[in-house]
């Protein structure tokens, strides 16, 4: 049954991912909807870089770059512009060829400064994924602790897919912008699935606005918040007033 443990542990780090990436990418350092204890943000800037690699001053940057153009000319990552079904299966490749543009990381992200652990391990994602790969190896053995590695990496990946472009073309709208709501992918996506919600108050801490919409996201910030170790700065009442 070790196979079965193994998607059950590729499983389980994903949905850490998709938190870390909400929480500590999209809402904190993108969006600046939220404050986190700063041991929280290293923690999961650790995970983030051992298990996904990325840099956060490049996903700043593609994703402010994203909001800034939104489904027009310019947009990194729009199913309006290149069809739903390239940035479904090319995400990675679209997400990579915006992240090595320099002018973008100096737009969009100037205040995501690089500093000493950037320098040292964070810029590194390929150490990072060599330290994630070589302990799903260590856990399950060499071929099954690649294969997990290779499923939780591409769950992930495909997951960043869904949001990207089906939640700006299959699913319904509480607001007049180009996003959807898709509460199904919300579930496996920590919140980010309420994307037409997130699109009308991007620096929202909180992404669910109706009833019958959950943000599993904002259960944890709130949990993190009881113990001082977040502290939303706005929500959607807030922005619209
Ligand atoms: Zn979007
Ligand atoms: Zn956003």
């Amino acid at each position: 049954m070790n196979w079965l443990w193994a998607v059950l542990v590729s499983l389980g780090v994903v949905q850490i991912s998709n938190v870390c990436t909400t929480i500590y990418l999209h809402r904190c350092l993108a969006h600046k909807g939220l404050d986190l204890h700063p041991a929280v943000r290293f923690l999961m800037r650790v995970h983030l870089w051992v298990f996904t690699g990325m840099s956060p001053r490049e996903w700043v940057a593609v994703h402010r770059k994203h909001h800034h153009f939104a489904d027009e000319e310019g947009d990194p990552h729009s199913p309006r512009l290149r069809g739903l079904w390239p940035i479904l299966l090319g995400n990675a490749m679209y997400y990579g060829r915006e992240a090595r543009n320099p002018e973008t990381i100096t737009k969009y992200a100037p205040d995501v400064v690089q500093d000493g652990f950037d320098r040292m391990l964070f810029d590194r994602g390929l150490l990072g994924l060599g330290i994630s790969l070589s302990l799903f190896c260590a856990i399950f053995g060499l071929w099954l602790g690649g294969l997990a590695f290779l499923f939780q990496a591409g769950t992930y990946i495909f997951l960043s897919g869904v949001i990207n472009g089906v939640c700006h073309t299959i699913g319904y709208r509480n607001y007049s912008n180009g996003a959807t709501n898709l509460r199904s992918v919300a579930y496996l996506t920590a919140g980010e699935g309420l994307h037409n919600n997130h699109h009308q108050f991007p620096s929202s801490a909180k992404f669910s606005m109706r009833p019958g919409e959950h943000d599993p996201a904002w259960i944890i910030i709130r949990a993190l918040g009881a113990i001082g170790l977040a502290q939303p700065q706005r929500l959607p009442a807030e922005i619209s007033q």
